[in-house]
Formats: structure tokens, C-alpha cells, sequence
């Protein structure tokens, strides 16, 4: 029998090892002008039975992985062989086996539920799911979920704090920006009062907390509050984890229209790097750990635990904006290429010649066909 579970279409960038059980369809807000992942689809409850059979059947798949693990004397160890075996047949093998095999490998330790916004269903629903799961894997010792603020808000602390009790380890919030202006004009749906309170309150059960800032979101006209109220935000509410993406705008986006209308004005990069650099800056008296997690960030390697890590993370910031605008250039080109990761990869002279190469045969027709080469690059990322 081929055992199957349903899936939704996003997780976020540190949960790639994580096995992704549906708690709830789509998102219940769903107006976000810069977001595109479920639009057209209406937001709807799982029931925890539904959702148990998905856990079940998890666990009859991770069972017959590890039975083949057994047959080709690995004594149920699942490694990069088992995953081969696996991948090699999928006349035998579904997609959801294919799911299983790989969080196994990766360790069989985490957990994100799906999708928008779980807190919807009702808190002592998600407990018995999240209960149920830990009794069908023992070992799993991260389960974490996104949330609205504006959903968290409405939830009693003690319900929060049962769940907690129950095994989820964390929220991931989409906070996006701190500045209301900003907010209303994206349509997020809060406000920065409703973000204070609501990752206050999911500090305070115990629970761990990602929040999630969009670099770029205020394009050019609001830039510099974007980042100022934002930091105040987070300054309030210390989260664990600040985790910032950059914005790409795509034509299946609300907020296309608004740039097509010159209603938006995009950030070039190197705004967006300045941008950071303030945001960065205003970050004070806080403990949280700065990741920038997502392939869409022009400078991955500025992360690190504040407030220690903040010279190193400016000088990061620094050390690019002062880069010969040239050398800026095939930067942002290999980046977005996929060919660096770090500022010190311009000094690989065969990668940043065969940067300057690609470069050049681009400039060639036009300086604008640059631009539009990054940008197309950059799509294939989301
Ligand atoms: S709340 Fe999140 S998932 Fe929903 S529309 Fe906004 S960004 Fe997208």
C-alpha cells in the first residue's frame, strides 16, 4: 500500500529538513500586497483526525524506510545509500515516501506544521495534534508553526503556554515591518501595537519566536522609517530570532500593480544593503540571534548574536558599500547566479572572472539588460 499526506507549499528557509505536516489549508488573511503563495485558495481547518492519519501514515512510511535500511545491512541507519535505494525507484516509491526518507536522513528531529496561520484552529485541537505527534515520534525535538500576530493576539497566555507544554518549540511570525504606514499600505492586516503585544505574549508562555522583516518593503519612499520603526518594534518585543528576506516583486503579487502604477517605487540593491545597515543600527538592547537565512539576501553572511555580533555584521554591511561599483556589479550577478555566497568569494579569481565574463557579454547590449538579468536570476529563488 502506497501511504500518502497532504502538503502545503511553503516552510520557511530553516525548516528544509523538517518534515512538513498540514495542521491547516491556505491563510485565513490572504490580502498581503507582497505576498503571492495562496492566492486564490481559501483558508480551511483540518480536522485532528485528518491530521492524525497524515502522522500515521508518516509513521508507516518511516517504518518501511527503515525496514530497507535493515535488508541492505545498515541496521536501520538511514544514509546517503538508503536515499539512493529510494530515489532509484519511484515506480515503487511515492512523493511522500521520498518526504520521509529525506527528514530521516536529515535526522528525523523536526517539525513544521502547516500552512499561514494554525493558531486559527482551536488551541486545544493543535495540542492534541502536537501531543499525538510526540507520542508517534519520541525523538522529534523541534515542532514550530507559522502564526499571525493578529491571531496570537486573540489567544489566552495559558493556551499558549499549554501548547508549549505540549511540545511546540516555536512560532514563526511574519512581523514584515514595524512601520504602520507601511503596514496599512501592504495590507498586512496589524498593526506595530499588535505585533508588541502578541510576540510579548508568545514570549512569555515560553515559547520560542522567529520574527520575519522584509528588507525592501518600504521601497523608496519609506525606507528609512521601514527600518527605524521596525527596530523599535523588535527592540520591544527581543525575539529570539530576527530573520530578514529581501523583497521580490512578481507579477501574480498585488503589489505589482502598485510598482506599475509608480504608486511603489523599488529599492535598488545597494539601498536595500543601506537599508540593513540602519535597521541593524537601531537594534539595541536586545539578545536576539540576526539570520539571514534566505537565498533572496544579497549578503547571507551578515548574521550573528546581538548585540556582540553587530561590528562584524556593520562591517560586513561596510565592506560591500564600499566596494568599487564595478566589483559591486559582479557581485550582485554572481550572487544572484548562485555562484557566491560571501563577499570573500570575489577573491576566487576563476569564479569572479567567470562573473566578469558573463558580465561584460551582458553589458555588451545594454547596461539596462544587466539589471534585468539579475532580476530574472532572482526569480528563480521563489
Ligand atoms: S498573512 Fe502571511 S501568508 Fe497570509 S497573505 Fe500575509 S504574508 Fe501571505
Amino acid at each position: 500500500m502506497q501511504y500518502t499526506f497532504e502538503q502545503g507549499p511553503i516552510r520557511p528557509p530553516n525548516e528544509a529538513y523538517s518534515l512538513l505536516i498540514r495542521v491547516t489549508r491556505n491563510c485565513p488573511w490572504n490580502r498581503c500586497a507582497f505576498c503571492r503563495t495562496y492566492k486564490g485558495e481559501r483558508f480551511s481547518l483540518r480536522s485532528v483526525g485528518e491530521v492524525k492519519e497524515d502522522i500515521r501514515a508518516v509513521k508507516e512510511i518511516s517504518q518501511e524506510v527503515k525496514a530497507i535500511s535493515w535488508n541492505v545491512g545498515l541496521a536501520g541507519e538511514i544514509n546517503a545509500s538508503v536515499v539512493q535505494t529510494i530515489f532509484d525507484r519511484p515506480d515503487l516509491y511515492n512523493e511522500a515516501f521520498l518526504r520521509v526518507v529525506l527528514w530521516l536522513y536529515g535526522g528525523g528531529n523536526n517539525v513544521f506544521l502547516q500552512d499561514g496561520d494554525n493558531l486559527r484552529m482551536g488551541t486545544d485541537d493543535l495540542t492534541e495534534i502536537i501531543t499525538f505527534l510526540k507520542e508517534t515520534f519520541p525523538d522529534v525535538q523541534r515542532i514550530t508553526t507559522y502564526a499571525r500576530s493578529k491571531t496570537v493576539h486573540t489567544i489566552e497566555l495559558q493556551k499558549l503556554k499549554a501548547l508549549q507544554k505540549a511540545g511546540l518549540s516555536r512560532v514563526h511570525i511574519g512581523l514584515e515591518s514595524g512601520y504602520d504606514r507601511l503596514l496599512a499600505f501592504m495590507k498586512k492586516g496589524v498593526t506595530a501595537r499588535l505585533h508588541i503585544e502578541a510576540g510579548k505574549k508568545i514570549k512569555a508562555s515560553g515559547l520560542g519566536l522567529s520574527e520575519y522583516v522584509i528588507l525592501g518593503l518600504g521601497g523608496k519612499g519609506m525606507w528609512k522609517p521601514h527600518a527605524i520603526e521596525t527596530a523599535k518594534v523588535l527592540n520591544q518585543i527581543d525575539p529570539h530570532f530576527i530573520r530578514v528576506r529581501t523583497l521580490k516583486v512578481l507579477q501574480d503579487m498585488p503589489l505589482y500593480g502598485k510598482v506599475k502604477a509608480h504608486e511603489f517605487v523599488l529599492s535598488s540593491d545597494d539601498e536595500i544593503i543601506r537599508e540593513e545597515g540602519l535597521l541593524i543600527d537601531e537594534l539595541q538592547g536586545i539578545k536576539s540571534y540576526f539570520a539571514s537565512d534566505h537565498i533572496l539576501n544579497l549578503l547571507e553572511e551578515v548574521e550573528g548574536q546581538l548585540p556582540g555580533d553587530k561590528p562584524k555584521m556593520k562591517g560586513i554591511i561596510d565592506r560591500y558599500l564600499t566596494l568599487p561599483e564595478e566589483q559591486r556589479l559582479n557581485y550582485r550577478l554572481g550572487r544572484r547566479a548562485g555562484l557566491y555566497r560571501k563577499l570573500d568569494d570575489l577573491n576566487n579569481p576563476m569564479l569572479f572572472q567567470r562573473v566578469q565574463d558573463h558580465l561584460e557579454r551582458i553589458q555588451a547590449t545594454s547596461q539596462q539588460k544587466v539589471e534585468e538579468a539579475i532580476a530574472d536570476l532572482m526569480e528563480r529563488y521563489i
